[in-house]
């Protein structure tokens, strides 16, 4: 198939590209290394780095690449910048993504492949949680996802434009060549990592007051590379939908740095700190409905396993990319 992929340079996207690749289809990667790398970006897929808020830019990228799908990771994605700049994550997340999915009905897209969120559902009133519970986001970043899946709801209803949005728990780990490099690292993972690196004196817990069993929150990380994969089977005619994509298991903030300590062999010294603004305490996929329906199988589904491909690329590359 013909793809287009926004944010196809950044960390998640560019490791679903790597598998699109060797799963034969011919790719565009559409970024503007805002967050991205370019030397994340395989060789063998054509690049355009365009702007994506200057008028014109994503449909005529759209009009000449003439994809059969489109896959959309880029986006604003931290929860606490978006209390801080709720208006950054509404015009990108929002605005921009109408642009695109335009420029998909005009151009007789079949699919629409949308990376959505877990913080669309905002605290959940059970976990594991399901796709049918209530999305009530409590940040502007999860609002963002959630405007844009209705925004997708009725694009499909009145253009016949059909989607998939996979709603992402907590991605982490790497692929043999393509790791998480943020420019500004807010992540718990890499962060504590960078500590085991020698590259931080300490990592820092925000909040020991939940009401989890160690009073840290409760996270649901899962493999990008197991991500990827959800997003070849969504390319699949007919399939459309809302997809929870995580593990099923939680593990504090607590759990992840002894993790880390694990998998590195090194003491990690973690200071707490107060609750960041924006997180639930507890966030647990279920992605029963991903597995029955798409055949999704996650291959990593341990902590330590992901942490231990994350440890192996950070190691190997001890600044990231270098671009
Ligand atoms: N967190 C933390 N220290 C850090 C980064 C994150 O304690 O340096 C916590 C954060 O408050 C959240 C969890 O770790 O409860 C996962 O945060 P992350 O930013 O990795 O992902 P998010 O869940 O916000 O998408």
């Amino acid at each position: 198939m013909k793809v287009f992929v926004t944010g196809g340079a950044g960390y998640i996207g560019s490791v679903c590209v790597e598998e699109l690749l060797n799963a034969g289809h011919q790719v565009t990667v559409y970024d503007d290394l805002s967050e991205g790398h370019r030397s994340a970006v395989a060789p063998r897929a054509t690049f355009v780095h365009a702007q994506p808020d200057e008028p014109g830019n994503i449909a005529a990228a759209v009009k000449s690449a003439q994809p059969e799908a489109i896959l959309h990771f880029a986006a604003n994605a931290l929860v606490g910048e978006s209390m801080t700049n709720p208006g950054k994550y509404f015009r990108n997340n929002v605005y921009n993504a109408l642009q695109l999915a335009d420029a998909a009905v005009e151009n007789g897209v079949r699919k629409f492949v949308f990376s959505s969120t877990c913080a669309t559902y905002g605290p959940p009133d059970r976990v594991p949680m399901t796709e049918d519970l209530p999305q009530r986001p409590i940040n502007p970043y999860g609002e963002s996802k959630l405007m844009f899946e209705k925004i997708l709801l009725w694009y499909q209803q009145i253009h016949r434009l059909e989607f998939i949005a996979f709603r992402y728990f907590n991605a982490a780990g790497a692929s043999e060549k393509l790791g998480e490099h943020h420019r500004i690292e807010t992540h718990l993972i890499p962060n504590v990592l960078k500590v085991a690196l020698g590259q931080a004196t300490h990592c820092e817990i925000y909040g020991t007051d939940y009401p989890t069993p160690d009073g840290t929150c409760i996270r649901d990380y899962i493999h990008i590379r197991d991500l990827a994969q959800a997003h070849i089977l969504g390319l699949a005619p007919g399939r459309s939908g809302f997809y929870n994509l995580g593990n099923g298991d939680g593990y504090s903030v607590r759990q992840v740095i002894q993790t880390c300590e694990k998998v590195s062999g090194k003491a990690i010294k973690a200071v707490e700190k107060p609750r960041r603004p924006g997180d639930p305490p507890k966030l647990v996929a279920s992605a029963d409905k991903a597995i029955k329906e798409l055949g999704w199988r996650p291959q990593f589904p341990k902590l330590e396993d992901i942490v231990a491909t994350a440890w192996a690329w950070h190691v190997r590359h001890p600044d990231g990319y270098a671009d």
